[in-house]
């Protein structure tokens, strides 16, 4: 007989919903029904003790960062690493550190 193990660490994401551990891609330019397999943690402001996720799937996590990147120098001086605490493949995320700025 055969053992089947499964690797469950897509349950690394917070589960907003459907409550089946996999959500869809969290773009709201467009509907977009790809299954999510990145995801970008966002920085919660002083008191709240959860960072915001939200998962994409590969083309609109490229896509979403590529415009903040780009964008997010016009409208905010504060870095970039002080807005995402971690980001990558689900699974298998990089955090990164808030440099303390200026
Ligand atoms: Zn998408
Ligand atoms: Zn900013």
């Amino acid at each position: 007989m055969t053992t089947i193990t499964i690797d469950d660490r897509i349950g690394n994401i917070d589960i907003d919903g459907d409550g089946f551990g996999r959500r869809g891609c969290d773009w709201d330019d467009s509907v977009c029904t790809e299954m999510a397999t990145y995801r970008i943690a966002f920085r919660q402001p002083e008191g709240s003790d959860r960072n915001e996720v939200k998962v994409f799937c590969q083309r609109h996590y490229a896509v979403w960062l590529a415009r903040f990147i780009t964008l997010h120098p016009l409208e905010c001086h504060h870095s970039i690493n002080s807005h995402i605490a971690e980001y990558g493949l689900i699974g298998s995320q990089k955090k990164l550190v808030d440099k303390a700025e200026g």
